[in-house]
């Protein structure tokens, strides 16, 4: 148990039972949409996770790292022992700063560098500022996204399509290039893909081809580099209940079902997929290489 009373990652509990299952109210929020005010709450783990010294002293940039699933991974970075360095979007400043905050309150340091993703000359940038911030780089986590649902291709605009690629996976490129130079043996490297890069929703034609080409651009790096001592892995959620979603992540009738359908029965939460991160990017993972770590509630994966 925590100071306030909440059941930490390493407390064994019923899994159905540890979070709630929420019927989220039919919401939006203008793109990329605020943890802030999101509703109900997500839990990023900010009054549950329990470091255990896995990560002590590396030096970790997370992009999307203000929201959602990066600001979970960036709190139990922190609490692992990790300085991290956070892209986010400048609109997102406030869901930032609080991470920021939750980071120093754990006693280490973060640097925070907002700009837009799908500009390349931002993603180049980022991490040689990340770098010299850090003082080095010993892990990576690409992680921010974007999702507009579109239910009609002929209504999916080549502006969109572009942008979506851009972000999604044009920047993982750029970002992985600039920052292996940085790399010693033992850096690691974790995307984030999707059950949508196995199971395609109808309307996400261009997010859902981003997340399989991220799947299998992970798979592709982990061998060019594994012999040099530096290894990729994804991690590939299922339904986690984030701003992604309200803000035309998803159709806002499909809200109150989110994450039913699961095998679970519930969506998951932020603070839930931390654990896969922090284990891809920590040593114990050493002989783990190009693998895609499946955080889903039972959806069945290949
Ligand atoms: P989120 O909205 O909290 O995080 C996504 C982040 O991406 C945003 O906070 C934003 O900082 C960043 N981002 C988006 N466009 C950007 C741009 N142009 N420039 C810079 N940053 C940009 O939502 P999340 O659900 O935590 O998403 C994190 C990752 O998890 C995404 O890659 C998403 O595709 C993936 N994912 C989420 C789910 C889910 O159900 N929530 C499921 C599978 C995969
Ligand atoms: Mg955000």
């Amino acid at each position: 148990m925590t100071h306030d009373g909440a059941t930490d990652q390493l407390t064994f509990q019923d899994p159905v039972e540890r979070f709630a299952r929420i019927t989220p109210p039919k919401q939006r929020q203008p793109e990329p949409g605020l943890d802030e005010d999101l509703t109900p709450q997500a839990d990023r783990g900010e009054s549950s996770y329990r470091g255990t010294g896995r990560l002590e002293g590396r030096r970790a940039l997370i992009t999307g790292a203000d929201s959602g699933i990066g600001a979970a991974v960036a709190i139990a970075f922190a609490r692992e022992g990790a300085d991290v360095a956070l892209s986010y979007l400048p609109a997102e400043e406030e869901d930032a700063q609080k991470v920021q905050q939750l980071i120093e309150d754990a006693g280490r340091r973060a640097y925070l560098f907002p700009g837009d993703l799908a500009d390349g000359q931002y993603c180049t940038q980022l991490v040689s500022e990340a770098v010299d911030a850090l003082g080095g780089l010993d892990a990576l986590v690409n992680n921010a996204g974007r999702q507009i649902a579109v239910e009609d291709i002929a209504d999916l605009t080549d502006e969109q399509w572009q942008r979506t690629y851009d972000t999604n996976i044009r920047s993982i490129f750029l970002i992985s290039q600039a920052a292996l130079p940085h790399m010693a043996p033992g850096s690691t490297i974790v995307n984030s893909t999707s059950i949508q890069g196995y199971q395609p929703s109808t309307q996400l034609l261009d997010y859902a081809s981003t997340k399989a080409a991220i799947n299998n651009f992970t798979k592709g790096l982990a061998q060019q580099v594994a012999a040099q001592g530096i290894r990729v892995n994804g991690v590939a959620p299922g339904p986690i209940w984030t701003p992604l979603q309200v803000s035309d992540g998803q159709p806002q009738e499909a809200l109150p079902e989110f994450g039913k359908n699961t095998p679970m029965g519930r969506a998951g939460q932020p603070t839930e997929l931390a654990p896969a991160y922090v284990f891809l990017t920590s040593p114990e993972s050493s002989y783990v290489v190009g693998e895609t770590l499946h955080v889903n509630g039972g959806m069945p994966s290949p």
